[in-house]
């Protein structure tokens, strides 16, 4: 079986045991994903950010998932791009491996994934795909307790640039 899925859909319906968040840094909610999260989950969500204190790019909180059907929400900013060489890279590894961690930790065993950082954010999408392929799955290399993450693509064109991204890792593997 395949630990890394790719499915397009919207991952305020995932039943997995977290799905993770493309928060901004106040973790006081925003457009895109962030929004329909917060509109999906309801105020409470807000209400236990606010006791966060927000959180660093490439770092990792998780609170409760209230209305949704997950049990966790794992928050992690991603880094804005501004042209490539301010570490934006290495925050977006972060940001993967991090909320990976904080799911291991909460006992999680099936996460969902957005897109972090290819909104609003601007991240060139083919990067950010093979980015967080890589970094999947070198987490699942060494760690067992997670079973199953899922990558929830909203869109086809960011369907089929993780398709791409994990087609060409197993080549490079094989
Ligand atoms: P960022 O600020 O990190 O760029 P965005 O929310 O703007 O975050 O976009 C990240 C990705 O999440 C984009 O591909 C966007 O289309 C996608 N997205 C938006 N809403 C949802 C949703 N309900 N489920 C899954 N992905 C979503």
């Amino acid at each position: 079986m395949n630990r890394l899925q790719i499915t397009q859909g919207d991952i305020t319906h995932c039943t997995t045991d977290a799905i993770v968040n493309a928060a901004n840094t106040t973790l006081l909610g925003g457009g895109g994903v962030d929004g329909a999260i917060h509109r999906a989950a309801g105020p409470e969500l807000l209400a236990e950010c606010r006791t966060l204190n927000g959180c660093n790019t490439g770092e990792a909180k998780a609170t409760k998932g209230y209305r949704l059907p997950c049990r966790y929400v794992i928050h992690t900013p991603g880094p804005i791009w501004r042209g490539g060489d301010h570490g934006e890279a290495d925050k977006l590894a972060d940001c993967y491996r991090n909320s990976l961690t904080v799911a291991s930790t909460l006992g999680c065993k099936t996460i969902a994934f957005p897109s972090i950082s290819t909104g609003v954010y601007h991240f060139p999408l083919t990067q950010a795909a093979r980015i967080a392929v890589k970094t999947i799955l070198t987490y699942l290399r060494t760690h067992n307790d997670i079973e199953q993450v899922t990558m929830v693509c909203f869109d086809k064109g960011t369907l089929a640039a993780y398709e791409q991204a994990l087609a060409e890792t197993e080549q490079t593997d094989a």
